[in-house]
């Protein structure tokens, strides 16, 4: 590890996802110094939201984009910097940890809010990665529009799919939303939501192959799992919405991670390091959502206060 800036942070905020701008805005607000890493653009997940009903505060709900950058600039008005960087490598034994990004840029702190989030999981098939960006996504905000008057799937049945096809059956011809068991996941709140003549809900089916067609997604090969008939389905795009696998991989040989990768820290979110947190979506916990992943981000800046002092 390469070593060249020579300032010592107080906190170095790793994510700047609800719990990471939480923790900069509850920590530069403390009066310390914080620096965010990010790395690509800030709100994690939560900025692919095309509607959030349920943060508290929003009675009309508020989309992704909104929210984050309101959490952003309210941490920068106390203070709080942020910064591009990816941390690929951590010396955190020692009074002060060493940050290193994938440019080689060495980042210095007295304490660390880890708050990567999570990327979304894929369905592992053998086209999913070549098809991706021609008809395969994991993010219906970011993409629907180019499927308006088009024919999609969604696949999954978590509050991510159900959210996904009511987004997309608004300028999509016709939406798909394809679970592997015979109820939703997602909470009941979707029920009346996703009663649209152009969405159409399939369970007990898995998808075993996305089909090509002149370089793009074609269509898909289903199979019921209770029958095992199999049928094919002409779509232009297929929204991937099976969840999210926690981006811990950075901190696997270094800090406690439970069997699936998320951090082995409790409500107080201290890691089995001291002076090193772990917030938000990243964290061992019972409900992932921005309100939670908020909460942590406060508490994290409540123990970094605690161990600075
Ligand atoms: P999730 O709740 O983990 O749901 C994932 C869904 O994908 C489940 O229905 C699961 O099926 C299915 N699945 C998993 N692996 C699969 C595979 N290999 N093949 C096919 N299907 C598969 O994920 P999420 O919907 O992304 O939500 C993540 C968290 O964010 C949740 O806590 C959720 O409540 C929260 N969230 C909240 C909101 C909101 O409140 N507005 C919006 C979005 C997300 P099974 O049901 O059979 O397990």
């Amino acid at each position: 590890m390469s070593e060249n800036m020579e300032k010592v942070y107080d906190v170095i905020v790793v994510g700047s996802g609800p719990a990471g701008l939480t923790a900069a805005l509850y920590c530069a607000r403390a009066g310390y110094e914080p620096l965010v890493l990010e790395k690509y653009i800030p709100g994690g997940q939560m900025v692919t939201s095309n509607e959030i009903e349920n943060y508290p505060g929003f009675p009309e709900a508020v989309d992704g984009f909104t929210l984050t950058m309101n959490m952003k600039k309210q941490a920068e008005r106390f203070g709080a910097k942020q910064t591009y960087g990816n941390v690929t490598a951590l010396r955190l034994d020692g009074d002060v940890k060493i940050l290193e990004t994938e440019d080689g840029t060495v980042y210095r702190a007295k304490s660390v809010v880890l708050a990567p989030g999570a990327a979304p999981r894929t369905l592992g098939l053998p086209n999913e990665d070549a098809l991706r960006g021609k008809g395969v996504s994991y993010c219906a905000t970011c993409d629907g529009a180019f499927y308006k008057d088009k024919t999609v799937a969604v696949i999954g049945g978590g509050d991510t799919a159900a959210g996904d096809a009511v987004f997309l059956s608004a300028m999509c011809k016709k939406v798909y939303l394809i679970h592997r068991r015979d109820r939703l996941r997602a909470s009941k709140s979707y029920e009346k939501k996703l009663d649209k003549p152009n969405i159409e809900i399939v369970f007990d089916t898995v998808t075993d192959e996305i089909l090509e067609k002149d370089g793009k997604v074609g269509g898909l090969r289903l199979r019921n799992v209770k029958t095992d008939e199999v049928c094919e389905i002409a779509v232009n795009g297929v929204f991937v919405a099976v969840g999210n696998v926690p981006a811990t991989d950075f901190v696997r040989d270094i800090l406690d991670l439970d069997e699936n990768g998320y951090f082995m820290a409790g409500e107080s979110t201290k890691t089995n390091v001291p002076g090193v947190f772990a917030a938000g979506d990243c964290r061992k916990k019972t409900l992932r959502q921005i309100v939670t992943a908020a909460a942590d981000g406060a508490v994290a800046a409540h123990g970094v206060e605690e161990y600075l002092s």
